[in-house]
């Protein structure tokens, strides 16, 4: 019975386990899928997206200031008649500085490779010096412009944003450079307000992969083919104008990626998100929900132990106790006599047993009915039970007898409780219906002899509460 018990608790521990954590982790990771396709298809594109009008409407001004220099008039006839009043030139670059909020503005002039700013011409552009290349490499591209991140000819210790225009004029001749500059730190701190407003890692790179710009410029220069995780990527990102993918940084640590070209820059606007707050709450979720199913599981299995243990005592009761009376019955009580035989012969007790037998019980049956005969047992064994003692074990032999096993009793003692029961069944009657029934009984009783076998104890008492039939019915006999 314990064994089945440990099965039956294990079995449930097991079921419970498997199903709850079946329920958890499946929920755990349908929730992560839908977060990280949420994260990856609409949190992402959209924050690329409003990035990318925030950036048309701050980084494209000045592309459109360069654009209008590079097609004004004023710009044009002033280089084509010689380039002769540099007042002129310069008046005309320090109002577009001071219109449009630029730190600064520039023509170069391909004809004198004069390089003008509001404060004159600052130095000579030169194919020898590398400081030059941006404009060899602008006079010789077809795109109308480009965007440059350098070091600022007028201030070298400032790092700027130049737009760089080619300027043409009304038949295509090449006329030189315009453009304006801004402040690194200004597209920087936009970059950070960005990254603030949206919760995102948010950075440029070129079409070959280099980090164009970042919140922070200082930081080592670094190409995507190298980070970890992202190098393997690389090629996808760079020849797709937009993507969305996921890698691991770390392991364990997954970001996702929305890259988009943005033309007018010809760079790549980089999103990325990780350790994202959200993929936290399910974890926390997911621990809350093995701690409920913990709880729960502990609280079934409690209900299960005190069920079991009910229904245990139950069986144990009806194993060894007969339903009519209440009284033990006749499997148990071998195992009783035992106990108490030997230990009263450990401590010198006598041990005696009275049987008890109804006097012509068949005619109360017969008379009255099976269920009269019934509460006729019923009310003897009570009436045997108020006088016999706590100590005394009471034991329904078989239909209408009784055996009561008296502990630290000699037979003379027996027979007195015997007789006292006698008297009271006698006193007593039964109320059937109508009915009253009264009884009487017969009694045998027999002192238990030290080494002696029940069976023969038994036999003994028998014989005796055969002799008070015999004599007569209604009587105690006493065995000698
Ligand atoms: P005696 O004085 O010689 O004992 O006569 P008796 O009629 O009591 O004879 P006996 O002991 O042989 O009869 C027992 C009867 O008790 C037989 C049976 O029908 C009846 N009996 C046995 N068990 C039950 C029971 O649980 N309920 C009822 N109602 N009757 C039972
Ligand atoms: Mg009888
Ligand atoms: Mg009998």
């Amino acid at each position: 019975m314990h064994r089945r018990k440990l099965y039956f608790v294990a079995a449930l521990t097991v079921l419970m386990i498997v199903g709850f954590m079946a329920t958890s982790l499946t929920s755990y990771f349908v929730a992560r899928e839908s977060l990280s396709e949420n994260i990856s298809e609409q949190m992402l594109p959209l924050t690329s997206d409003n990035i990318y009008s925030e950036i048309q409407r701050d980084l494209l001004r000045p592309i459109l200031i360069s654009s209008l220099m590079a097609t004004d008039t004023f710009l044009h006839d002033w280089v084509i008649n010689g380039e002769e009043d540099t007042q002129l030139v310069r008046n005309y670059l320090r109002e577009i500085q001071q219109q449009y909020g630029t730190i600064t503005s520039f023509f170069v002039s391909d004809a004198t490779r004069n390089y003008y700013h509001p404060d004159g011409i600052i130095k000579t552009v030169s194919a020898d010096n590398p400081d030059d290349a941006w404009y060899f490499r602008v006079r010789s591209q077809r795109e109308p412009y480009e965007i440059n991140v350098d070091v600022d000819t007028a201030d070298r210790s400032r790092l700027s944003i130049f737009i760089n225009y080619r300027v043409e004029d009304g038949r295509g001749n090449f006329l030189g450079v315009t453009g304006v500059g801004l402040a690194v730190s200004a597209v920087t701190s936009l970059i950070e307000t960005y990254q603030l407003r949206y919760g995102r890692d948010i950075y440029f790179i070129d079409r070959e992969g280099n980090v164009a710009l970042t919140q922070d410029l200082s930081g080592p220069a670094q190409r995507i083919q190298d980070r970890p995780g992202l190098g393997p990527l690389a090629t996808q990102i760079l020849t797709t104008p937009s993507a969305s993918l996921t890698y691991e940084r770390n392991p364990g640590e997954t970001v996702y990626l929305n890259s988009r070209l943005v033309p007018e820059f010809d760079w790549y606007l980089m999103v990325e998100e990780h350790d994202s707050a959200a993929e936290e709450r399910i974890e926390n979720t997911l621990l809350i929900n093995i701690g409920l199913s913990l709880g729960i599981m502990t609280l079934v299995l409690l209900v299960a132990h005190f069920t079991l243990k009910a229904y245990q005592g139950r069986l144990e009761e009806m194993a060894t106790t007969d339903r009519l009376t209440g009284a033990a019955n006749r499997h148990v009580f071998d195992g009783i006599f035992d106990n108490v035989q030997r230990s009263a012969r450990r401590n010198g007790r006598p041990v005696a047993i009275a049987c008890i037998d109804i006097d012509h019980f068949k005619e109360v049956n017969d008379t009255f009915g099976h269920q009269a005969g019934d509460m006729v047992i019923r009310a003897v064994a009570d009436v045997i039970r108020q006088h016999a003692r706590a100590s005394d074990t009471l034991c329904r032999w078989g239909g209408e007898e009784f055996l009561l096993l008296l502990d630290g009793c000699t037979a003379e003692e027996a027979a007195e409780r015997a007789e006292t029961i006698r008297k009271a069944v006698k006193k007593q009657s039964v109320v059937f219906g109508r009915e009253d029934i009264r009884v009487t009984l017969s009694c045998g009783v027999a002192q238990y002899h030290p080494g002696e076998e029940l069976f023969s104890l038994i036999a003994r008492v028998d014989a005796v509460l055969y002799r008070a039939k015999h004599e007569g019915r209604d009587r105690v006999s006493v065995a000698t």
